[in-house]
């Protein structure tokens, strides 16, 4: 290929194993080879993987699914209000795998390794492939942190992807989790079922197997990415009795449009999923042209409110920058404390406020 070639706008063939290195992109006509330098540079900071199923669903690099995962040499530039650990995870982990901010849950983090790496990911700087998976000394740690809080009643499973883990790995992790009598609910947090679908076996679902309340929340931000098999994998997880919860990131490129969220919700709520969040994006570094601003985030959310089905409207979310928590963005409705406004923007006066 010549360097001057741009990339194929028609899909390759579909890869066979998950595209990692410059060359991989470049080969699956992805990137041009007039990029491979910069490629090799960012490589050197972030990670990269495109399983088949997910490269299968690029029809254009910078098309809504390219776009999430294909790097390119912008994520070197680090905007001012860009931090490396986002949402001040590290100064609240009490023990190695444990995120504890809110009095009644912890995260629970077995390994840092994912299924694809996205290209916004708040946590880009510590994910990886390489070196991401807690050993058993420090996986007994934080398990013995959990057995010794019991004000904890819900354990979140996240990572990187719970469910990069072998299944007997994880089966042992539920296990033991399951024997805490404080924890009443075990919560997962994966891209699996859209992003490597065909790891969703039978033995996966064993080991998800608890006498708790298994929930689990799929990262999902485009219609597109409820392909086939990923549909297949959701169905086979609620028959196991697990309730489906979708969780976004607001995208430039990707969903920042009323009807790309209202595909996607929807795409959602027909396969059983109720959407959960909407996040705000984390000011990773490296990821500012994914940024919309709050302000037409709302306004997203405001043009849906009553137009799609109230289980395809989540709560669109800021984690504060620093460590503070979650917080609802809106859309607001409520005016002073005597008034609301309806979706089309008239005011009501409440009569017993
Ligand atoms: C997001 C998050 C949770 C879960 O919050 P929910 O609002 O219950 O979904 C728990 N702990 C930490 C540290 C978090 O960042
Ligand atoms: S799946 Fe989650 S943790 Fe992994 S790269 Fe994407 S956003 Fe980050």
């Amino acid at each position: 290929m010549s360097s001057s070639v741009k990339p194929s706008s028609v899909p390759g063939p579909v890869a066979a194993r998950t595209l990692r290195t410059p060359d991989d992109l470049i080969g699956a006509g992805l990137a041009p080879a007039s990029a491979r330098a910069g490629l090799l540079a960012v490589a050197g900071q972030y990670a990269t993987a495109i399983p088949p199923a997910f490269a299968a669903l690029i029809e254009q690099p910078d098309d809504p699914i390219g776009l999430q995962v294909v790097p390119t040499p912008e994520e070197l530039v680090v905007a001012p209000a860009e931090r490396s650990d986002p949402i001040g995870d590290d100064a609240l982990s009490p023990v190695p795998g444990i995120v504890h901010r809110y009095a009644d849950r912890a995260l629970l983090k077995p390994l840092l390794v994912c299924p694809l790496y996205c290209r916004f990911c708040f946590r880009r700087e510590h994910v990886g492939p390489d070196g991401g998976v807690l050993d058993e000394t420090a996986l007994a740690g934080a398990l013995d942190w959990l057995r010794t809080h019991p004000q904890i009643r819900e354990v979140i499973l996240t990572g990187g992807d719970p469910l990069m883990l072998s299944a007997r790995r994880l089966g042992e992790i539920i296990s033991a989790l399951s024997a805490m009598e404080h924890v009443t609910t075990i919560r997962v947090h994966t891209r699996v079922p859209v992003a490597a679908p065909e790891r969703v076996t039978d033995a996966m679902l064993d080991a998800l197997e608890t006498e708790k309340a298994m929930w689990m929340a799929v990262h999902i931000n485009h219609a597109r990415e409820l392909s086939e098999a990923a549909r297949a994998s959701l169905r086979r997880i609620v028959r196991r009795g697990i309730p489906l919860l979708g969780q976004s990131v607001l995208l430039r490129g990707v969903n920042d449009s009323e009807p790309a969220l209202e595909a996607l919700f929807r795409g959602m709520v027909e396969n059983r999923m109720r959407p959960y969040y909407l996040h705000q994006l984390d000011p990773a570094p490296g990821t500012a042209r994914f940024h919309v601003p709050a302000e037409e985030g709302r306004k997203l959310l405001a043009g849906l409110r009553g137009r799609v089905t109230g289980l395809a409207w989540p709560l669109y979310v800021l984690d504060i920058p620093g460590g503070y928590g979650k917080v609802p963005l809106g859309p607001g409705y409520v005016d002073g404390a005597a008034q609301v406004r309806d979706p089309s923007g008239r005011t009501h006066r409440l009569e017993r406020p």
